[in-house]
């Protein structure tokens, strides 16, 4: 049944469509092979109910926006303490793949990639502990790579409420061209905060990047995270209230790289962007959106995704700050 909110958002979507700025990530050649004219939203209801349009069923990596969601594993894995120690919560004002790190040596955030393959690590056994004698079989520093892994996409499955499941192709491709985020990965363990191998955190860290999901699925995730952890279809509590709350102000600050300020102040929602086109946006309390166009500004943000936000929060007062 076609509602006045379904016809809302092909209303806006068919005012975004004239929009081609910006251009497809080519920094790999499968994600330059993708139609730079999809373009999907999706919207999760509290209630679990789904409003799905234009190319919502198309699959696209994830790629940054699973910066948030292994930040909360590891918060749930971890607690807020131990996390904090390694991570920090300032924006960092540079460009995603900037290779920084703040006075004590943490990277300034989880939502750049340093934050992100140490928030990797983190779920990682600690090379010293799989180094000592007293490490059996049965502990968990022998965890691989793989079975990390598979907890991992257990967990983002868990927040979309349907098996998510890697693009072999962008993996393999990222791991090749991956220079930049070796680079990251080894100059913290160079700096003596990375407690797991380098090699296995990126590798965790391309791997979550290369995950497959729609629009329908962000929607969910995004909608998971602003209901305070509950999976608004399947029912399950996936992560506590407090883990969603510093998920989401992290987002708030730092999830749309060195765009967040504007970000915040013309649509104000919790979001998280990612180079294969997708954006996860919050409103908290309410609903979870999805939306994906491949053409990207100079932040790495898909430009008709912001536009499409945009109108989202001016249209329906979304502005988490609205007081008009
Ligand atoms: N895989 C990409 C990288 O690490 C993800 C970047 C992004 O989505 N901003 O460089």
């Amino acid at each position: 049944m076609s509602t006045p909110v379904d016809g809302y958002l092909r209303h806006i979507m068919t005012l975004c469509a004239t929009d081609r700025a910006g251009a497809v990530a080519d920094y790999i050649p499968e994600l330059t092979r993708v139609d730079p004219d999809g373009y999907g939203l999706s919207l999760c209801m509290h209630d679990g109910h789904l409003y799905s349009h234009g190319d919502s069923a198309e699959q696209f990596t994830i790629q940054s926006i699973s910066k948030a969601l292994t930040y909360a594993l590891v918060l749930t894995r971890l607690g807020p303490r131990e996390v904090d120690a390694k991570i920090g919560v300032e924006p960092s004002g540079e460009a995603f793949n900037e290779i920084s790190v703040d006075g004590a040596r943490r990277p300034k955030n989880p939502m750049i990639n340093a934050g992100a393959i140490m928030s990797a690590s983190l779920l990682l056994p600690q090379v010293r502990d799989a180094d000592s004698a007293t490490m059996d079989s049965e502990s968990p520093e022998v965890r691989t790579v793989d079975a990390v892994f598979d907890d991992l996409v257990s967990f983002y499955s868990a927040c979309a409420g349907r098996r998510l499941h890697i693009d072999d192709a962008v993996y393999r491709s990222e791991r090749r061209t991956g220079a930049r985020n070796r680079a990251i990965a080894y100059m913290l363990d160079s700096f003596g905060v990375l407690d797991a191998d380098p090699e296995a955190a990126l590798d965790l860290y391309l791997r979550q990047c290369s995950l497959r999901v729609t629009t329908d699925d962000l929607a969910v995730i995004g909608c998971t995270l602003a209901t305070g952890g509950v999976n608004p279809r399947t029912g399950r509590q996936i992560v506590s209230p407090e883990v969603a709350q510093r998920v989401l102000s992290v987002m708030t600050t730092c999830g749309m790289y060195d765009g967040a300020g504007d970000w915040v102040s013309s649509v104000g929602l919790p979001a998280k962007s990612g180079v294969g086109g997708g954006i996860l946006a919050i409103l908290p309390g309410q609903l979870g959106i999805g939306v994906y166009s491949p053409r990207l500004d100079a932040h790495g943000n898909s430009v008709r995704g912001i536009d499409t936000c945009r109108h989202l929060s001016t249209d329906l007062g979304l502005h988490m700050f609205n007081v008009t």
